[in-house]
C-alpha cells in the first residue's frame, strides 16, 4: 500500500488532532503518501483530498477540535455518495482509508469497505467513550476533566449560599462522563441513563443528607437522562419538596472543545499510528481499541453491536460516598 487518507467524521472530540498527528506522521515514517480529506465523508464525496506531510501536522497537539474539519453527510448514507467517495480514492491511487469518528462513522467506513473494497480502519473518536470493544476513546478523558471542572466551580458557589445544584453534563446515550464526572467532582446524586431515575427517592435521598448536615448538594445528571433534562428534574424536586431554591447549570458545548489531557493524547497517538500499521498489514474492517492498555483490533461491528458501559457498581459506590 502506497497512499492512504484520514479523515474525520461526526461528532468532534478533543484528541483528533493528535490522532491526525500520529496517522500522518506513522505513514510518512514508513515511507507511504498520506492524504488528508476535509469534512468527513462530505469532503470524500467532493474531492476535498490534498496530500499532507510530516509538517502539515505540526503545532496541533494540544489543540482540541480537528483541522480536517468534521461534518455529517447524509449522501454518504446512499450506494451511490460511497460509490463516488470511492471513485475520488481510486483516481488518486489511494487503496485505504483512516476514520477517525464514532460508530455512526464506523458504518459508512464497513459499507464502503464492504461494497467497495476500500480497505478501512476506525479510531474510536467520541467523549462519550460509548463505542462498544474499547474501554476508551479519544476525548473521554477531556470531556471528562472538564466536567469535573465545572462541577468544582458550581460546588464553590453551591456552598457560599447553601443551595442545590443540577449540572447537566452531556451524555444523550451513555452516563460515562455524568458518572465519573460526579464521582470525580464528589457528586451528592448522579442520574444517568443506565439507571432509572425516581424523583421522590431522589428528594428522599436529598432530604437524608441534609438531615446529616449537609447545607448544599450537586446532582450531576446526563442530558439523556430517563427522567428529562436537569431543568424538568430540578423543576420536579422543587415542586413536590422543600428544596426550592435550587438552580441548574448546563455544562454544554465547552465540554466538547479545549485542550485535549495527556491521556487523551497518548491514547491517540498509540491508535493512530497502530492505524497506519493495521492498514500496512492488510488489515480492513477493523477499529483501533484499548483493551486492558493494549492496543488491538476488533472488527468494525464490534462498535455497534456490543456495549462499552461503566462498570454497573459505580452507582452503589457514588450512593455509598454521599452519606
Ligand atoms: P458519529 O461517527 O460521531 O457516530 P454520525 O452518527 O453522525 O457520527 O455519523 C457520521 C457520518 O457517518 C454520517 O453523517 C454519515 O455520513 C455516516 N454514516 C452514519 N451512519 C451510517 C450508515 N448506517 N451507513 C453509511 N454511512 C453512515
Amino acid at each position: 500500500m502506497k497512499r492512504i487518507a484520514v479523515l474525520t467524521s461526526g461528532g468532534d472530540s478533543p484528541g483528533m488532532n493528535p490522532a491526525i498527528r500520529a496517522v500522518v506522521r506513522t505513514a510518512v515514517a514508513h515511507g507511504v503518501e498520506v492524504f488528508g480529506v476535509q469534512r468527513g465523508y462530505q469532503g470524500l464525496i467532493d474531492g476535498a483530498i490534498e496530500e499532507m506531510s510530516a509538517r502539515s501536522v505540526s503545532g496541533i497537539i494540544h489543540h482540541g477540535g480537528t483541522i480536517l474539519r468534521t461534518a455529517r453527510c447524509k449522501e454518504f448514507m446512499t450506494a451511490e455518495g460511497r460509490t463516488k467517495a470511492a471513485e475520488r480514492l481510486r483516481g488518486l491511487g489511494i487503496e485505504g482509508l483512516v476514520v477517525i469518528g464514532g460508530d455512526g462513522s464506523y458504518r459508512g467506513a464497513y459499507d464502503l469497505w464492504e461494497e467497495q473494497q476500500i480497505a478501512c480502519v476506525g479510531i474510536p473518536g467520541t467523549i462519550d467513550n460509548d463505542i462498544g470493544g474499547t474501554e476508551y476513546t479519544i476525548g473521554f478523558d477531556t470531556a471528562l476533566n472538564t466536567a469535573m471542572e465545572g462541577i468544582d466551580r458550581l460546588r464553590d458557589t453551591a456552598a457560599s449560599h447553601d443551595r442545590i445544584f443540577f449540572v447537566e453534563v452531556m451524555g444523550r446515550h451513555s452516563g460515562f462522563i455524568a458518572m465519573y464526572s460526579g464521582l470525580a467532582g464528589g457528586a451528592e446524586a448522579i442520574l444517568a441513563p443506565e439507571n432509572v431515575t425516581n424523583i421522590p427517592a431522589l428528594v428522599e435521598d436529598l432530604r437524608e443528607m441534609s438531615r446529616r448536615g449537609k447545607t448544599s448538594m450537586i446532582v450531576v445528571v446526563a442530558e439523556g437522562d430517563d427522567a428529562g433534562n436537569a431543568f424538568t428534574i430540578a423543576d420536579k424536586v422543587a415542586e413536590i419538596s422543600e428544596f426550592k431554591d435550587v438552580r441548574v447549570s448546563v455544562l454544554g458545548h465547552v465540554q466538547r472543545g479545549g485542550t485535549p489531557t495527556a491521556f487523551d493524547r497518548v491514547l491517540a497517538l498509540r491508535m493512530g499510528a497502530a492505524a497506519v500499521e493495521a492498514l500496512l498489514a492488510g488489515a480492513s474492517g477493523v477499529m483501533i481499541v484499548m483493551e486492558n492498555n493494549h492496543i488491538g483490533q476488533r472488527p468494525l461491528q464490534d462498535a455497534w453491536n456490543t456495549c462499552n458501559c461503566y462498570d454497573p457498581d459505580l452507582f452503589r459506590v457514588s450512593r455509598l460516598l454521599s452519606v
